[in-house]
């Protein structure tokens, strides 16, 4: 029996796994190896006002206004000033942020941050440099578990007492424990699009679903406009620094499909470029990135360089074909602001929760803070709950049951379900694939493995349907406009089927 039981090794179940005290048991559960994750994919860095004349007030500033009105102001508000209190703590630990001479750290600036706030280490390695740390200084009495995928949460008396795990070797198994944290990360593979790792499909819900835990804001998926697409496969983000240099997006006749779109052509609002490109795909063809201009691409762009020269594509010469790929969700399990779920002894932290910070949209960058403020929140609540509940009997339940996946989900998710919405494709979606609960126990470990990704895709559909407005990166061409009597509401979806919760918006300036 662990103490701690943390699903997930991204930077939300390692930041929590170090902020424990090396007086507990903690196991830490992957599926892949310890860097199959979004974490050791995130380039741009993390978002903290560490900068001279910036404040947690303007960082909360911009977050509010990128959610489209629903991100939870006081969340935000811990978020930023917590995160930033983290970071420094981080730089003073010895993390190796990217400084200049004289040892400050490098600050960046992306799209909709008012200042430059964007710390990041490696280049663009960011999210592998925390990676790393962690690992380094994570003490032995954490138990790294890879290749240990969980296929159910155990539930007893309505508590989550532990979970039901597989191992790499196909052996089925039960843990108990007293804490059971879901740090699973995202669901961009529901997707045939994305940028996502091949981890990510969207475990997390469909295990607190079946636990009852309520889901919320699930219809919010973030799509990155540009992700290297041949053949239908998705190979990896083209940043919008590359579009920022000066590369257009062009048809295969080589003409700009951002004219007439929006004023600022290719350098518009992230949502808006990502529904152009999508459009011209579904309605003419095919959208390329003509970078053929930029000077010095290679050195500029190192990582995108070498990714395209791999697929025996050369930048300075050729159009580079992209498509907009899921990339970020930002609903998902709801929480209190500790972590803590609607079901007892079950939480959630990372991209797999809903804490209520990103709103409709998440602010470039604040998704690797989102996961260190809530991790170490979690962290204290737990030491305060204490550890003393009682092993149970529990045995494994035999497999008589079946389920086989649908054909294509991938593909219909992104036709019916993906960034261009109407409410007869959802409505389809909904029919063909309803939300169903299964009894997770009598089915076969690969079936389990479908049974999450069919739920999860599900969720995302029925949350997209109940939601007919447009708001952030919920588009509905039935109806295009955002509608006040959405304003302050989340869409909140558990077995006991669907309502619909507030959400506290009122932002106070006297934030010190
Ligand atoms: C290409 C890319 C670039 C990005 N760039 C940035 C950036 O610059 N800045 C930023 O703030 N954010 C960025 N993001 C988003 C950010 O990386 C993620 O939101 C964040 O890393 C998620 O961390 P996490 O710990 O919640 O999950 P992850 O890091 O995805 O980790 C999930 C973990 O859960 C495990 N897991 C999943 N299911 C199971 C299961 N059933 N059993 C056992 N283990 C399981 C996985 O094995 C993995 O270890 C980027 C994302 C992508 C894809």
């Amino acid at each position: 029996m662990f103490d701690v039981c943390i699903i997930g090794g991204g930077i939300a179940g390692l930041m929590l796994a170090h902020c424990l005290p090396s007086s507990l048991s903690i196991a830490v559960l992957t599926k892949e190896d310890s860097f199959s994750s979004n974490t050791a994919l995130a380039q741009g860095g993390i978002a903290a006002s560490i900068g001279p004349g910036d404040h947690p007030t303007s960082h909360a500033t911009d977050t509010l206004f990128a959610s489209a009105g629903h991100a939870d102001a006081e969340r935000v508000k811990l978020l930023t000033t917590e995160g930033l209190a983290i970071i420094e703590s981080l730089l003073s630990r010895g993390l190796p942020f990217d400084a200049n001479q004289a040892g400050l750290p490098l600050l960046g600036r992306e799209a909709a941050h008012s200042t430059k706030r964007i710390l990041h280490a490696g280049g663009d390695q960011t999210g592998k440099m925390f990676l790393q740390y962690f690992l380094a200084v994570t003490d032995d009495h954490v138990k790294r578990l890879p290749y240990n995928s969980v296929l159910e949460l155990v539930l007893r008396d309505g508590q989550c007492v532990g979970v039901c795990v597989e191992d790499g070797q196909g052996n089925r198994s039960i843990i108990q424990d007293h804490h059971i944290v879901l740090a699973t990360g995202g669901i961009g593979q529901l997707y045939s699009q994305t940028s996502n790792s091949s981890v990510a499909t969207g475990d997390g819900l469909s295990l607190a679903f079946h636990a009852g835990a309520v889901l919320e804001d699930l219809e919010f998926v973030q799509f990155h406009p540009t992700v290297l697409t041949l053949n239908g496969k998705s190979h990896g983000l083209i940043s919008e620094a590359v579009r920022g240099e000066g590369a257009w997006l062009v048809n295969a006749d080589g003409q700009r499909i951002m004219t007439g779109v929006h004023p600022l052509m290719e350098l518009a609002p992230r949502d808006i470029v990502a529904r152009a490109i999508e459009w011209h795909w579904q309605q003419k063809g095919p959208v390329f990135l003509d970078a053929r201009k930029i000077q010095q691409f290679k050195s500029k762009f190192p990582s995108i360089f070498t990714n395209c020269h791999n697929l025996h594509i050369n930048p300075g010469q050729d159009l580079i074909p992209v498509r907009p790929g899921a990339h970020f969700h930002m609903g998902g399990v709801q929480t209190d602001e500790w972590g803590a779920t609607t079901v007892p002894r079950l939480y959630a932290i990372g991209e797999v929760a809903s804490t209520g910070v990103h709103g409709a949209n998440r602010l470039a960058s604040n998704s690797l803070l989102e996961g260190l403020v809530f991790a170490k929140r979690l962290a204290s609540k737990l030491l305060s709950i204490g550890f003393n509940f009682k092993e149970k009997e529990i045995h494994l339940a035999e497999v008589t049951k079946e389920f086989a996946l649908p054909a294509n989900l991938q593909v219909r998710m992104t036709k019916l379900v993906g960034i261009l919405r109407e409410v007869d494709k959802l409505q389809k979606f909904n029919t063909d694939f309803p939300l169903r609960w299964f009894d997770l126990q009598h089915y076969s470990s690969l079936h389990i493995k479908d049974i999450h990704r069919y739920t999860a895709c599900s969720l995302i559909a029925k949350a997209a349907l109940l939601r007919d407005e447009s708001r952030g990166a919920h588009y509905r061409r039935d109806t295009p406009e955002t509608s006040e009597q959405w304003t302050g509401k989340t869409v909140e979806l558990s077995l006991a089927g669907y309502t619909f919760g507030e959400r506290l918006l009122k932002y106070k300036e006297s934030m010190s």
